[in-house]
C-alpha cells in the first residue's frame, strides 16, 4: 500500500496533523448490505481546525478479498 503524505490542511492551511484511530462498517460492495465487515479506518486530522483531512482503511488487504469474493458469487 502506497502512503500518502499530507504537507497542508485543505482547509485551513495548517501543517500540524495527527492521526485517530475509529471502527467503521465497511462493505466491499454496496450491492450486498448483510456482507459489511468492521475495518479500522485512520484518520488524518488537523491539529488547528480539527478536520478530517484524509481517512485510510487500514486492512486494505482484507476489503480487497471480501470485494473478490463478491464478484465470484
Ligand atoms: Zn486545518
Amino acid at each position: 500500500m502506497k502512503e500518502i503524505k499530507i504537507e497542508q490542511c485543505p482547509y485551513c492551511g495548517g501543517t500540524d496533523f495527527i492521526k485517530g484511530y475509529g471502527v467503521q462498517a465497511i462493505s466491499g460492495s454496496s450491492k450486498v448490505a448483510n456482507s459489511w465487515n468492521l475495518s479500522n479506518l485512520v484518520y488524518t486530522v488537523c491539529k488547528d481546525c480539527g478536520s478530517i483531512v484524509h481517512t485510510q482503511v487500514e486492512k486494505l488487504d482484507r476489503l480487497i478479498s471480501s470485494q473478490q469474493e463478491l464478484e465470484f458469487e
